[in-house]
């Protein structure tokens, strides 16, 4: 998997699909990175416009009052996120994963956070192929963008 910046958007290339990080999304993932040792983990979902194999990531939800944050954890509110992949759906957007940060340069994610993402793609009904697992660190995108995808 290689990802690189091209105009703006930061794109991963996966077997299956192009994924391409808008501006939008980006500025999300830049707004919440864990910069001061005490700041929390924050996360939320993504959001694409899919046209044949390439999914435009024009939308990154952020973190909700009714998650519960830590410095090394985060535990979204399963809830109010169907509510948000109901909105966007009717906008003709397609959830297609979830993001979080991690205080590393170049982040990892953790074996909880692959079995986690995993435990979505198995227990959801998707209209992809598959879901992305992000993780944001402090490094300066693309390196500082942890991008997986798993079907
Ligand atoms: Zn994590």
């Amino acid at each position: 998997m290689a990802v690189s910046i091209e105009g703006g958007a930061v794109v991963a290339k996966f077997h299956r699909v192009t994924v391409r990080f808008e501006p939008a999304a980006l500025g999300v993932f830049d707004a919440h990175r864990q910069k001061g040792w005490f700041t929390r983990e924050a996360g939320g979902q993504l959001f694409a416009d899919i046209k044949g194999n390439v999914w435009h990531v024009v939308a990154a939800t952020g973190p909700k009052a009714t998650d519960r944050r830590g410095r090394f954890h985060f535990w979204p509110d399963r809830k109010s996120e169907q509510k948000e992949i109901d909105q966007h759906f009717s906008a003709g957007l397609q959830y297609v994963g979830d993001w979080h940060t991690h205080p590393e340069q170049v982040p990892t994610p953790s074996r909880d956070d692959i079995l986690s993402i995993e435990n979505v793609v198995r227990e959801s009904t998707l209209y992809t192929p598959g879901l992305l697992l992000i993780v944001v660190g402090l490094a300066a995108f693309p390196g500082g963008l942890h991008v997986s995808f798993h079907g």
